[in-house]
């Protein structure tokens, strides 16, 4: 059983385990499952979500430094938004613009597949992430 987690703005780069963080991450695993009262702590973590000075994430050239590329300032949301920034970054490092998928070289050839189902509506589907696409 994992539980939590705290949110604390302008608690920084600071990752220690403070006792309030604990008082409010245990009740509130308690108060919905109270057995858990009895059981063992075995072990706590902490986590950030850093963000950018004005919310924004930071991805992009380094201004004034050569071949760096940073993606990074995804606060609460770089689960979400990690993969985009991760192909944004990696097609800057390719030279390639970040909203214009180069469908010129292998793997990135024309897709003639079939994408209706029996209907003849529109079937998306599941498929792999390629970043670079
Ligand atoms: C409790 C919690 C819940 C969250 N829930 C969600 C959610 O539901 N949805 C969502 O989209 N996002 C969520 N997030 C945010 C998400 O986890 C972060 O935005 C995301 O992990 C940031 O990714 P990152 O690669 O920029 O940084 P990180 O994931 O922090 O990766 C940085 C890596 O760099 C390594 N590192 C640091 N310093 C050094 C060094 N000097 N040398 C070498 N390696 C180093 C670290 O060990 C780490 O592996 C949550 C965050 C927390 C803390």
């Amino acid at each position: 059983m994992v539980a939590g987690a705290t949110r604390e703005t302008g608690s920084g780069f600071d990752v220690r385990v403070t006792p309030g963080g604990l008082a409010e991450v245990l009740a509130n695993a308690l108060s919905v499952a109270p057995g858990l009262a009895e059981g063992t702590v075995l072990e706590t973590r902490v986590g950030l979500r850093p963000a950018g000075p004005d919310i924004r994430p930071l991805l992009g050239p380094v201004a004034g430094v050569d071949h760096l590329i940073v993606a990074a300032g995804l606060g609460a949301s770089g689960l979400t938004m990690g993969p985009l920034a991760g192909a944004v970054a990696a097609r800057t490092a390719l030279g390639l613009p970040p909203d214009q998928p180069d469908r010129t070289g292998q793997p990135d050839q024309p897709d003639h597949t079939d994408h209706t189902d029996q209907a003849g509506l529109p079937d998306p589907g599941p498929g792999p992430f390629d970043p670079l696409r």
